[in-house]
C-alpha cells in the first residue's frame, strides 16, 4: 500500500472505528484490555516490548484521571460506563522492580500473567535469546543454516538487515512448534555464533521471592501463561492439558490463593484452538484473554477476551490510541 493511499485509509477506518465504538457504547459499555510486557529501557527491542518507567507512569495517570479502572478477574456484567483493565504477561523481573511501584503509587490495579517455566532461573525466553546472538551479537559468519527434520534452510547473515530478517523469520517459524525444537535450534545458533550462555541479564523473568512480592500487592492478581510459553495449537491435547493446569497448580502453591484467569503465549487466533478454550474451563479459570484487537461486551467470549498492545508511546500517542479503542 503506497503512502498517500495510507494516509487517505487510516483517517477514514479510524473515524468508521470511533463511529461503530459509539454505537456499541450506546448499547453495552465497553472493556478494553491493555497488554503490556514489561516496563523498563531496553538497548535493544525487535519486539517493542518495553514500555519505559516515564512513559507507563503518565499512561498510567492518563487512565487514572480518565476512566473507570476494573481488574481482569472481576464480573463485568454490572458496568454502567466504560472501563479499562491493564495486564502484563509472560513475568518479567521488571515487572516487580519497575511496574508494581508505579501502578501502587498511582493507584491503578493490574493482573500478570506468569509463564511458571522460567520463574527462579537465569535462563532467557526463546526469543530473548536469539535476539542476544543475532541482533546483540559480533563477529557473526555470514551465513546461517538451520537444521530441522521439517525446516532446512539458509540465511545470509552479513549485514544488520540480513540478520534482523533472519531473527523475524525464526521468530515466526518458532510461534508454531513445541518447545524442544527451539531449544534445539538456540543450540544451532548458539554454536554457530560462538556466544556462550551468558545468564538472563536485562531480561530475566521473576525470581519466586518477586512472585510473592506481586501476589502480596493489593494492586498486583497473578494469572497463568503455561509453564513454557507454548504457542498451545501446535500441541497436542495432553500436552496443553500439562501446560495449562502446571502453570496453575504452581502459581497457587507459591502463592497460596486461587488463579483464576489465563493468557494465551503469543494469543492471536492462530496460537490455541477449542481443545485450549475448553481445557481452560475445565481448570477452572473464569476468563481467558487473547491477543488481538478489539472491545470487550456482555456478547463476548470470556475465555477469548480481545487485547491491545500498549507500546513506548508518550502522552499524546497513547492518549489518541485510548480514543481510538474505547
Ligand atoms: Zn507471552
Amino acid at each position: 500500500m503506497g503512502d498517500g493511499i495510507y494516509r487517505t485509509v487510516l483517517p477514514a477506518y479510524r473515524f468508521l472505528q470511533r463511529l461503530k465504538n459509539a454505537a456499541t457504547g450506546l448499547i453495552d459499555p465497553p472493556v478494553v484490555v491493555l497488554l503490556f510486557h514489561r516496563v523498563t529501557v531496553l538497548s535493544s527491542d525487535p519486539e517493542r516490548l518495553a514500555v519505559s518507567p516515564d512513559n507507563f507512569r503518565r499512561q498510567m495517570g492518563f487512565l487514572k484521571e480518565r476512566f473507570r479502572l476494573v481488574r481482569l478477574e472481576e464480573d463485568w456484567s454490572a458496568l454502567s460506563e466504560p472501563a479499562v483493565a491493564v495486564t502484563f504477561d509472560d513475568g518479567y523481573a521488571d515487572n516487580v522492580l519497575e511496574a508494581l511501584p508505579i501502578l501502587e503509587d498511582v493507584g491503578v490495579p493490574a493482573t500478570f500473567f506468569i509463564s511458571t517455566g522460567h520463574m527462579g532461573t537465569d535462563k532467557e525466553f526463546w526469543w530473548d535469546r536469539m535476539e542476544r546472538i543475532l541482533l546483540r551479537g559480533v563477529n557473526l559468519p555470514a551465513a546461517f543454516t538451520l537444521v530441522d527434520c521439517r525446516y532446512g534452510q539458509s540465511w545470509p547473515t552479513e549485514t544488520a538487515a540480513e540478520r534482523q530478517t533472519l531473527y523475524h523469520a525464526l521468530n515466526a517459524l518458532a510461534q508454531k512448534v513445541e518447545i524442544g525444537r527451539i531449544d534445539g535450534w538456540l543450540e544451532q545458533l548458539a554454536a554457530w555464533s560462538g556466544q556462550q550462555e551468558g545468564g538472563a541479564g536485562v531480561n530475566r523473568t521473576l525470581t519466586r521471592e518477586e512472585l510473592r512480592v506481586l501476589g502480596r500487592s493489593p494492586w498486583a492478581t497473578v494469572g497463568a501463561h503455561t509453564v513454557s510459553h507454548a504457542a498451545l495449537s501446535a500441541l497436542s491435547t495432553e500436552r496443553q492439558r500439562e501446560e495449562i493446569f502446571v502453570s496453575k497448580e504452581t502459581l497457587e502453591k507459591e502463592l497460596d490463593k486461587k488463579i483464576e484467569v489465563f493468557s494465551y503465549p503469543f494469543g492471536n487466533r492462530a496460537h490455541y484452538n477449542r481443545d485450549s478454550i475448553a481445557l481452560c474451563r475445565q481448570a477452572g479459570f473464569l476468563k481467558a484473554a487473547a491477543n488481538f484487537p478489539g472491545q470487550v461486551h456482555r456478547w463476548t467470549d470470556p475465555y477469548q477476551l480481545p487485547r491491545r498492545v500498549v507500546r513506548n508511546w508518550d502522552l499524546d500517542t497513547f492518549a489518541g490510541h485510548m480514543k481510538n479503542w474505547v
